[in-house]
């Protein structure tokens, strides 16, 4: 470390709450030092009504650019110069980029996290049908990015009367005004023959919702019987590293069974490049800190 941080040493960070347990800073400095590059990455615990004042104290040590996550995620638009197209339709930011001029601009990378996750396993969402269960931040990422990235039909599903459905249909409405070659739906998961029907006609089928880790870990939205061999099934859970639903995917001998933990690698991948221009050691960092 000693040889590494100097006068000259940019500053990355991540800010929200809680932050002690984030692998960013490990991922970032680990690739940070593979590429040579005299840059480090530090967390910080900034609670949301703070986010104005850290946004400010980044812009006057000028940082390189910062990782945003919960709860700030929403929040930080406002103390921003720009916006990326899918942050803006999304909602909210996880990344951050600082020009040469000090301008800050706000990328959300969580959903071409996923999709360069399907990618990585050979599957492409352009022209395909996708079913999203949830509508929450995890949801709404992938959901729109997946209609940005060409997708013909993206069906919402999650539980009427519940805390995310609004959301949803919000999402719904921003895709149809946004991206007119995506159809775009919503229903209410708690309709089995909604959701079968959904299932039995579509191309991929994706969990966004907590349903799959701790405490419903071993849970699952989906009746294994819905499952068929030209069915790509994936989970944005990444803990467990396989949750119900994708080993019974398996089991049942679908196309492609893709966890999460991939697309949170991804996500990482994104934002080092936009930050440095430059590609993050992926395998590296999957086996070194993901396994
Ligand atoms: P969030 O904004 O709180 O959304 C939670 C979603 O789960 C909502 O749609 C909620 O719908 C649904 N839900 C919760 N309990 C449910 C239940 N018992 N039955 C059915 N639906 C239920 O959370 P988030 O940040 O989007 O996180 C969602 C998942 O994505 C988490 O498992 C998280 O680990 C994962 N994630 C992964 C990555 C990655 O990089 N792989 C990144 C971000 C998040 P209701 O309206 O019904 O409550």
């Amino acid at each position: 470390m000693e040889n590494r941080i100097n006068g000259h040493t940019r500053l990355f960070c991540l800010i929200g709450s809680p932050v002690g347990h984030s692998g960013s800073p490990a991922m970032y400095n680990y690739s940070f030092d593979r590429l040579g590059l005299d840059n480090a990455y530090l967390a910080f615990d900034i609670p949301l009504e703070k986010t104005g004042e850290a946004v400010e104290a980044l812009k006057l040590l000028h940082v390189g650019g910062f990782n945003i996550t919960m709860p700030c995620k929403t929040e930080v638009a406002k103390y921003l110069d720009d916006l990326s197209p899918a942050a803006r339709l999304i909602g909210a930011c996880n990344t951050v980029t600082v020009s040469e001029d000090g301008k800050l601009t706000g990328h959300n990378t969580d959903g071409v996290g996923f999709v360069r996750n399907l990618k990585e396993h050979g599957v492409d969402v352009a022209g395909k049908k996708i079913v999203v269960l949830g509508a929450g931040g995890a949801a709404t990422a992938v959901t729109i990015q997946c209609a940005l990235s060409g997708a013909s039909e993206v069906h919402i599903f999650n539980r009427k009367g519940y805390n995310f459905y609004e959301n949803g249909e919000h999402t719904v409405e921003k895709i149809r005004a946004n991206v007119p070659g995506c159809q775009a739906s919503i229903d209410n998961l708690l309709d089995s023959a909604a959701l079968a029907e959904a299932v039995g006609s579509c191309d991929i089928l994706v969990n966004a919702t907590k349903v799959g880790m701790a405490p419903l870990d071993g849970e699952t939205l989906i009746d294994s019987s819905l499952f068929r061999p030209d069915l790509v099934v994936a989970d944005t859970v990444y803990n467990p590293r396989e949750t119900r639903m994708i080993r019974e995917a398996q089991a049942a001998g679908c196309k492609a069974a893709i966890g999460g933990i991939g697309m949170l690698l991804q996500q990482g991948v994104e934002a080092f490049h936009l930050f440095t221009g430059k590609d993050m050691p992926a395998q590296e960092v999957m086996e070194k800190f993901f396994s």
